[in-house]
């Protein structure tokens, strides 16, 4: 079993999609193991994505991750880093393959409805960022 961390976006949760893209989530056999809606600060987004602080669109991409509500997650399942990020589709929905979460969801490639960690350590960065151990059953 492995885990990998997850977030529904702002532009996903303003347009009432949370319900829609936790029930593809739960029915592709991820198991929610922990699951908090709440508003991120400027300086936490900015600490989230702390890796893209040197790349032309983080300024815009923190301001936009903290402009509105999102549901952070901790997702469980063999293979679970992979597997949430074939589900969400590629960074730009423009290049997303059908039947992927940001071709169906994403507006554009900074509002792209939903994020999933890349590898095993940012994983666990990301969960510890958010969750703490007693937070996740
Ligand atoms: P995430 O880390 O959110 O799961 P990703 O791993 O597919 O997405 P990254 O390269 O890590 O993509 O970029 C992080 C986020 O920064 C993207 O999800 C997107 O919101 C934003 N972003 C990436 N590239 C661009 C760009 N060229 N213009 C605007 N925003 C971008
Ligand atoms: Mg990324």
């Amino acid at each position: 079993m492995e885990r990998t961390f997850a977030i529904l976006k702002p532009d996903a949760v303003e347009r009432n999609f949370s319900g829609k893209i936790l029930e593809r989530i739960e029915s592709q056999g991820f198991k929610i193991v922990a699951m908090k809606r709440t508003l991120l600060s400027k300086a936490q987004a900015e600490g989230f994505y702390d890796v893209h602080k040197e790349r032309p669109f983080f300024p815009s991409m923190t301001s936009t991750m903290s402009s509105g509500p999102v549901v952070l997650l901790v997702l469980e399942k063999e293979n679970a880093i992979a597997d949430w990020r074939k589900l969400m589709g590629a960074t730009n929905p423009a290049d997303a393959e059908a039947g992927t979460i940001r071709k169906d969801f994403a507006e554009n490639i900074e509002r792209n409805s939903v994020h999933g960690s890349d590898a095993t350590e940012t994983a666990a960065f990301e969960m510890s960022y958010f969750f703490s151990q007693t937070e996740i059953h």
